[in-house]
């Protein structure tokens, strides 16, 4: 374990920080995970035999228009958009054509297409898809190759190709350009991971090294991401030649993984540093995270999306550098964000204007929460969780995996929802296609690394994250193999069975998270609360375990050997959230949550939802429905209508709405005592 006090720094620091303790545990790798769970598998079976065919398909411009922009575009255009032309035509050296499909970001959602794909091919070997990927790789790298500095960025060269990264009067923000070379990146990370190939690499690579020679501290170009992500992206390539010293020699390009690293943290730290003369940049404001330097900023703000991706860069590098600036920060947006700005969904990004945060508790039922929004929150707290090895940032991943990622996606695996409002009078239809598609390649991204946060290990320990019915190999610094097997029918019933198995007896701690809600903390910062009049137990070998919960975890040391067995059993009975009275919107009124799962009315199952209210005393039983909606329990119980009649109430998980047809649904009941 890496633990470190950073208290020594605070004397050479010019701002003051807070005593912060990283606590660095690490994730598995996706190769020593595998996931058989009665409710993960059956998805995951359809986002990879489906899904994922499906989004390079619509990339493809293979869609029939849903939507009156693309039905207007198609009719404008006589043919749908395809990503892809885009590179050809880069290819074939054509430049300022003024002809370019889809938006400036359209490459970068090819790319993180390619990295979702890539991770699902290590759980799930395609030759197929595979096959298919190559072939885009090389159209990607033949559009590389028609630019003698390896500059890829096919919006900016077919539209304005004097403009590159949003310099000469151009905006990186509408360009993408810079965020679509770190999805680059990060796609040739995952696709060499999980395939050894290089090709990819090579782009990313010779891209990289053209974006270290251009941008940068004066005399280079003063520019800045126009849409977050590409920090943690050069943090991970560091990362891989960090690790693969060797595979520098594969590519017979120069490599100094240094200047990647350095890349990312000038990208954070110009953020609020304009420069001036000659280096000067224009201020990007709070819709882009440059409204102030980043190690002052206090608070999550602006373009959600931008936000939570920059944040995950933040931490990034501050796992790499245990900087307590950087600790400090990340810590600070994370409070804020889950303490002041999330919704019980995980949804994040209240306004539709500027697709932004709001402000401290504005948390309106009818707001925006863009589904990317949630996921890269949810990447954000994953790194938290492994900075600082508490389970209160696996409770809010939770909260989101099973909520408003869920949602994004429907249950055929071919549908999307851009917006997850919490209510809505019906018309909040799932889309084929939309004119900005980014939603659907983010979650692939995030569903196909789950396997990977299931569990986290130091040297000496295991962590069992997230409840899934799995089995994972760890090796700990004894050099002792550790099977580990979970069983399990979360989140619909509360036990969970975890099998360790270490190769050879020895002495290790296996960290089993208790989430808040399982213990009366629905929210660390009482953002939202609830009360279940049972708690999480937890037994080894049938015996009960007495330990208090630390960090949001109770830890098991001891003598560990073949057949031990631990059961932990989660109060998963339906549950009533109430708000923090500081919520004006939705005073006075109450949720239902089961497990990590909230709930909602969909006017399917309750004709005159708009004039329910519930009794927070009524009693809510919970029954498993195979049949609907892919296997879900349904929770029942009594209403109250405008005109005092009891009427039986239907709610279904919040991420199932808008399945069997598009119709009024709502997550937050007003109470009647
Ligand atoms: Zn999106």
């Amino acid at each position: 374990m890496k633990s470190l006090s950073l208290l020594a720094f605070l004397c050479c620091s010019s701002t003051i920080f807070a005593q912060v303790t990283v606590n660095m545990i690490n994730p598995l790798k996706l190769e020593n995970v595998k996931i058989d769970d009665p409710f993960w598998s059956p998805k995951l079976k359809t986002w990879d035999t489906k899904t994922v065919y499906d989004v390079f398909d619509k990339l493809e411009g293979k869609y029939d228009p849903d939507r009156k922009d693309l039905i207007d575009e198609k009719q404008k255009w006589g043919r749908t958009r395809n990503a892809f032309l885009n590179f050809d035509r880069v290819a074939a050296g054509q430049k300022s054509t003024q002809v370019h499909d889809g938006p400036p970001w359209y490459d970068g959602l090819v790319y993180e297409t390619i990295r979702g794909a890539a991770d699902l091919l290590i759980e799930y070997p395609d030759a197929k898809l595979e096959k298919k990927i190559d072939g885009y790789i090389n159209r990607i790298a033949a559009a590389q190759a028609a630019d003698p500095d390896g500059y890829v960025n096919t919006y900016t060269t077919l539209m304005m190709p004097g403009k590159r990264w949003g310099t000469n009067g151009g905006d990186d923000k509408w360009q993408h350009d810079i965020y679509n070379s770190g999805m680059l990146v990060d796609a040739a990370v995952h696709y060499y991971k999980a395939t050894g190939k290089t090709k990819l690499l090579a782009v990313a690579v010779k891209l990289s090294n053209y974006m270290c020679q251009e941008i940068g501290p004066s005399p280079k170009k003063n520019r800045i991401p126009g849409h977050g992500g590409p920090e943690e992206d050069m943090v991970k390539l560091y990362w891989l030649f960090k690790q693969e010293p060797d595979l520098k020699k594969k590519l017979n390009l120069p490599v100094d993984e240094n200047n990647y690293y350095a890349l990312a943290k000038f990208w954070i730290e110009a953020r609020g540093n304009y420069g001036t003369g000659d280096y000067a940049r224009t201020n990007d404001s709070s819709y882009n995270q440059d409204h102030m330097p980043v190690l002052q900023q206090q608070t999550i703000e602006g373009h959600a999306v931008r936000a939570t991706l920059m944040a995950t860069g933040v931490a990034a590098v501050a796992l790499e550098s245990q900087d307590p600036r950087y600790v400090e920060t990340a810590s600070h947006y994370w409070d804020n964000m889950v303490g002041k700005r999330m919704f019980i969904t995980g949804g994040e990004g209240a306004l539709a204007q500027g697709e932004r945060f709001g402000a401290d508790y504005f948390l309106p039922e009818s707001a925006y929460l863009e589904t990317c929004a949630a996921i890269g929150a949810g990447f954000f707290t994953q790194r938290m969780n492994q900075l600082r090895a508490d389970g209160k940032y696996v409770d809010e991943l939770e909260r989101i995996l099973y909520n408003n990622l869920l949602s994004g996606v429907s249950l055929q695996g071919d549908k999307y929802f851009y917006e997850n409002p919490l209510t809505s009078a019906g018309q909040n239809k799932r889309w084929t296609w939309h004119d900005c598609p980014c939603c659907p390649p983010m979650f692939l991204k995030m569903v196909s690394i789950l396997p990977s946060f299931i569990y986290a290990q130091t040297d000496s320990s295991v962590y069992v994250n997230l409840f899934i019915g799995s089995e994972a190999r760890i090796k700990l610094n004894h050099q002792n193999n550790i099977s580990v097997k979970q069983i399990t029918q979360y989140p619909w019933k509360g036990n969970v069975q975890v099998d360790i198995n270490p190769e050879r007896p020895s002495t290790f701690t296996v960290h089993v998270r208790i989430p808040g809600w399982a213990g009366g903390k629905e929210n660390p910062f009482d953002l939202y609360s609830s009360h279940l009049p049972q708690a999480a137990s937890v037994k080894v070998n049938g015996k009960e375990i007495k330990t208090a919960v630390t960090n949001g975890y109770v830890a098991i040391r001891r003598d560990w050997k073949k057949g031990d067995k631990i059961e932990i059993s989660l109060p998963v009975q339906p549950r009533l959230v109430s708000p923090n009275p500081a919520i004006e919107t939705i005073k006075g009124k109450l949720a239902i949550a089961a497990g990590p799962v909230v709930f909602s009315l969909e006017g399917i199952d309750n004709p005159a939802l708009d004039q329910y209210s519930i009794d927070p005393n009524s009693t809510l039983k919970t029954e498993y429905k195979k049949d609907l909606l892919g296997g879900v329990n349904v929770i029942r119980g009594v209403a109250m209508t405008t005109d005092n009649k009891q009427v039986s109430l239907t709610a279904i998980p919040f991420y199932a709405i808008g399945n069997r047809t598009t119709s009024a649904y709502t997550v937050w009941l007003p109470a009647k005592y």
